[in-house]
């Protein structure tokens, strides 16, 4: 059965346009609760430990400097079928490619600033969840 949790970041980018308000308004129009929520800013040591499974991938490093660049907003969010329903949302990963009326279609400008992450797997997704939040920060 698939879960029902998944993990955003909103990126430095997108942070730093102003979209945070956008794409919120976009999660919930979408049925997504927030089940925990934070302000926060990744040092290079805590996004290169994020994205370790990307370590071997080409862009690893500029990766690592662009979501440790500024501040971002994590969440996790709650919904029937969550991981597979917020990539829809989300759209591909270069917004070149990604459908209309998705998040990075409206607010990302490149495959590297590509405004939002979201969890890829269940498995992924309760990962992530405990990496930014502990059981306190979650209602
Ligand atoms: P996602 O699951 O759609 O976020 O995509 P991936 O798991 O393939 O990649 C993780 C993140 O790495 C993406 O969201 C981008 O921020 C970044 N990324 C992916 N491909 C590239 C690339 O070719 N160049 C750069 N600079 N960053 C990339």
């Amino acid at each position: 059965m698939a879960g029902n949790i998944t993990l955003t970041m909103i990126k430095p980018d997108a942070v730093k346009n102003n979209h945070i308000g956008g794409i919120l308004k976009m999660i919930n129009e979408a049925g997504f609760r927030i089940q925990a929520m934070k302000y926060t800013r990744m040092t290079r040591e805590v996004a290169g430990a994020f994205y370790a499974v990307h370590k071997e991938r080409p862009f690893y490093g500029e990766l690592v400097d662009f979501m440790s660049s500024g501040p971002i907003v994590a969440a996790v969010l709650v919904k029937d079928n969550a991981v597979e329903d917020f990539r829809k949302l989300i759209g591909a990963t270069n917004p070149a490619e990604a459908a209309d009326d998705t998040i990075r279609k409206m607010y990302a400008t490149s495959i590297g600033e590509n405004a939002v992450h979201g969890s890829d797997s269940d498995e992924n997704a309760a990962i992530e969840a405990g990496f930014h939040f502990s059981a306190y920060e979650r209602f």
